[in-house]
């Protein structure tokens, strides 16, 4: 099995910036998540990328996990 795709930090890093985040980074409680996740080919793109709630993020990955998606 190949080795699951690692994001990217500094492509994550620059689009937040380009959205206007301080320093590229996600505010206190929020974390950037793959819309399309990468073990389903998704990319470190301005479009697949969200910022979205920590605990919102937690549950979106736990119900992919449930999923055998990720
Ligand atoms: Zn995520």
């Amino acid at each position: 099995m190949a080795r699951k795709r690692q994001a990217d930090p500094a492509k994550i890093n620059k689009i937040l910036k380009d959205r206007g985040y301080k320093n590229g980074e996600p505010p206190r409680g929020y974390e950037a998540h793959h819309i399309k996740s990468l073990a389903e080919g998704g990319k470190d793109t301005y479009r697949n990328i969200r910022v979205i709630k920590t605990a919102k993020h937690r549950q979106i990955h736990k119900n992919r996990r449930k999923r055998g998606e990720e």
